[in-house]
């Protein structure tokens, strides 16, 4: 069987085999020991990928004083694996403008320390601020790095993605428009590439369905991306109560629902479809709100998709099928977040998370893919853990089959 995935960062995936990774690192110690060594090897800036502060042995993230310890002079800028969550050094800050003085961005925030000093964390669209004035200094991975790292695929079974790429606004450091950067290799991809383009204006998005069309080569037009909200990880994710080991957050909430009826409005006169990311349940039901009313206006509903929903009520599974619209779930996230996602949900949120088997049996399509580079794009390791579960909300496993389905080219549309 050949494999799609049905939700990748294709460029985020190739700086990643590229760059520097701190996933497995099991100290803070060793972070810094690997961004000193990498400073060492590289000009300009440091830019670190996947730093999981669950899995350093101090269970935290670390600050700007720490990376300032081993690189001083230059920006260093350290993503968390979840995306959502980064952390800058003194010189990246300054180079953002980021200080005491500086207000928290619309859907995003600066952590302070109690003299009101930024601790280098950025949350949510916080990270652009620092990725935008970093990006410039970043060479990026070459046209050769990046197509034998997406050449790494077909081995992996996979024929096809469905790959999520921005246009202006960088996710990723070190590539300022994703989209060109796609398009001009489009003719030598190893794989076929559906887009979904995150764009921030209408016609922002009918250039880039244009720039698409116009590509010879594997890569067509797919849709909109959009953000609900964050991550668990991160604290981010849009909840109705708050997290229980941080009472004093119910997350971040980044949808714009009149921005987003227009981008949806958009994008279905161009043909494509509507993806939203929302992970928390109060995400998830604001987004169906959403794709309740773009129904009730005429909208396909089989082109109306949610990445993640990572927790639901079960109205909210009700409400998914009765719509019909469809999600598109990421089972590799239960290996990575088992040791931890009871910590942020507490014992009775945690059996509603990743309700797969419910999903399937309330009649909701559903879709399978890895956020690569959130997570290893095999998709082997999320059918295991789709059918395992890993400890987490055990119930809600599925066959081997339906785990296989995920995965399959089917919903691609
Ligand atoms: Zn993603």
């Amino acid at each position: 069987m050949t494999y799609h995935d049905h939700h990748f960062h294709p460029l985020g995936y190739a700086e990643l085999v590229n760059g520097l990774e701190l996933m497995d690192a099991s100290d803070i110690g060793e972070v810094l020991r690997r961004v000193a060594t990498r400073a060492d090897q590289v000009e300009g800036p440091v830019v670190g990928q996947r730093l999981n502060d669950e899995g350093l042995h101090e269970k935290r993230l670390p600050t700007r004083k720490d990376l300032d310890e081993v690189v001083a002079e230059r920006p260093v800028l350290l993503y968390r694996y979840c995306g959502h969550i980064a952390v800058a050094n003194s010189a990246a800050l300054k180079l953002a403008g980021i200080g005491s003085g500086t207000s928290d961005p619309e859907g995003g925030s600066f952590d302070r320390n109690a003299d009101g000093e930024p601790t280098g964390v950025l949350r949510e669209t916080a990270i652009a601020v620092a990725s935008r004035a970093i990006s410039p200094l970043v060479p990026g991975p070459s046209d050769a790095e990046i197509l034998r790292a997406l050449g790494q695929l077909p081995a992996m079974g996979i024929g096809s993605v469905t790959g999520i790429v921005s246009v202006g606004e960088p996710l990723w450091c070190g590539v300022p428009n994703e989209l060109d950067v796609l398009c001009r290799l489009a003719p030598a991809l190893p794989i076929d590439v559906d887009v979904l383009v995150i764009a921030g204006n209408p016609a922002e998005l009918a250039d880039a369905a244009e720039q698409i069309r116009r590509s010879a080569g594997r890569i067509r037009f797919l849709g909109w991306k959009e953000f609900a909200d964050g991550s668990f990880g991160g604290h981010t994710a849009a909840m109705h109560e708050p997290f229980s080991d941080r009472p004093d957050t119910r997350g971040t909430d980044r949808l714009d629902r009149e921005h987003a009826m227009t981008m949806s409005r958009a994008t279905t006169m161009l043909g494509g479809s509507v993806a939203i990311h929302a992970i928390g349940d109060r995400a998830n039901d604001a987004v169906l709100d959403l794709f309740g009313d773009l129904i009730k206006m005429g909208a396909d509903p089989t082109r109306l998709r949610v990445e993640h929903a990572s927790i639901l009520t079960d109205e909210a599974i009700e409400r998914m099928a009765r719509l019909g619209v469809t999600a598109s779930v990421q089972p590799a996230f239960l290996a990575s977040e088992s040791s931890w996602l009871e910590k942020r949900l507490g014992p009775d949120r945690i059996d509603r998370v990743y309700p797969f088997r419910s999903l399937l049996e309330a009649g909701v399509p559903l879709l399978g893919g890895s956020d690569s580079p959130v997570e290893h794009p095999d998709p082997e390791i999320g059918i295991r853990a789709a059918i395992d579960r890993h400890g987490l909300n055990p119930s809600q496993g599925i066959t081997l089959d339906q785990a296989r389905a995920l995965f399959g080219p089917a919903g691609r549309f």
